[in-house]
C-alpha cells in the first residue's frame, strides 16, 4: 500500500486542523477543557510512512490492533518520534510477551487469565504496563470484553497484578448500539472504577464515526483513524 490514499500533505493537513477545531468546539459545547481530550492515531493497516505522517501532524501516540504490524512498525526508524504505543486489539494469550515488549497501554484486557499473561510478560520484559479494562455491552462472543459484572473483579487482577497498572476503561460499542447511549452508560461504569481505583484515570472511547458522542459522554482519549490518516483499505484476511 502506498501513502497515496492519504492524500497531500497540505490537505491532510487541512483534514487535521479542521479535526482539532471540531474536537475544541464540541469540547466547549459540553462544558469541557478540550486539554482534556486527547487523541491516538489509529495506524493499522497502514504503512511506516503514516505512522510517520502522524507523528509530523502532532499525533505521537499511535495504536495498532495487530500484534505482528506493532512489532514491524515499533522497530521501524520511521516510527521513532512515536512516544507511547497503544495495543487495541483481541490480544491472545501467546502474543502477549510481545505485546509487552512493544506496546505501552493495552486497551483490550477483558479477563483474568490475560491479566496473567500479561503481568509475567510484563516482569520477564521489566516493563510497567497500563492496562484498560476494554467493556462489553453486547453478547456477541466474536467481540471482546468483558462485562459489567465482571468489571470489578478483573480490575482487582490488574491492580494486584505485578508490572500492570490499571488506567482506566475503553469502550468501543457495538455498530447496533446507539453510541450515545453506550459511551453514556460506558462513561457509568468508567466512574464506578475510578471511585476504587484512582489511576483508572483513561476513559478510552470514540472513533471516526462518533467521537463527537464519546466528548460528550466524558472520553479522555479518542481513538481516530480514518479522521486522522483517511479511510482505510479493507483487510485481505
Ligand atoms: C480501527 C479502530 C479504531 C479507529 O477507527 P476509525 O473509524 O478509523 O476512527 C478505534 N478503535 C479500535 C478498537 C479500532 O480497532
Amino acid at each position: 500500500m502506498t501513502t497515496s490514499s492519504v492524500g497531500a500533505p497540505a490537505e491532510v493537513r487541512e483534514r487535521v486542523d479542521r479535526l482539532r477545531a471540531d474536537i475544541a468546539r464540541v469540547a466547549v459545547d459540553v462544558g469541557r477543557d478540550p486539554e482534556g481530550v486527547h487523541v491516538v492515531a489509529v495506524t493499522k493497516t497502514f504503512p511506516a510512512e503514516v505512522v510517520q505522517l502522524a507523528t509530523d501532524l502532532g499525533f505521537p501516540e499511535v495504536a495498532e490492533n495487530r500484534v505482528a504490524e506493532l512489532v514491524q512498525k515499533h522497530d521501524d526508524q520511521r516510527c521513532a518520534a512515536v512516544t507511547t504505543w497503544h495495543f487495541i486489539g483481541q490480544v491472545q494469550r501467546n502474543k502477549a510477551r510481545q505485546v509487552a515488549r512493544y506496546s505501552d497501554v493495552i486497551h483490550s484486557v477483558d479477563r483474568p487469565s490475560l491479566v496473567e499473561a500479561l503481568s509475567a510478560a510484563a516482569v520477564a520484559e521489566g516493563r510497567v504496563l497500563s492496562c484498560l479494562i476494554q467493556l462489553k455491552q453486547d453478547n456477541d462472543p466474536q467481540r471482546g470484553g468483558a462485562l459489567p459484572a465482571d468489571l470489578m473483579e478483573v480490575a482487582e487482577r490488574i491492580a494486584a497484578a505485578p508490572g500492570l497498572v490499571l488506567g482506566g476503561l475503553m469502550a468501543m460499542p457495538a455498530p447496533d448500539l446507539d453510541p450515545a447511549e453506550a459511551y453514556r452508560a460506558a462513561a457509568a461504569e468508567h466512574r464506578r472504577l475510578l471511585r476504587t481505583y484512582p489511576t483508572a484515570t483513561t476513559f478510552s472511547a470514540g472513533m471516526t464515526g462518533d467521537w463527537p458522542a464519546a466528548v460528550a459522554a466524558g472520553a479522555t482519549h479518542l481513538r481516530l483513524g480514518a479522521a486522522i490518516v483517511g479511510p482505510r483499505a479493507p483487510r485481505a484476511h
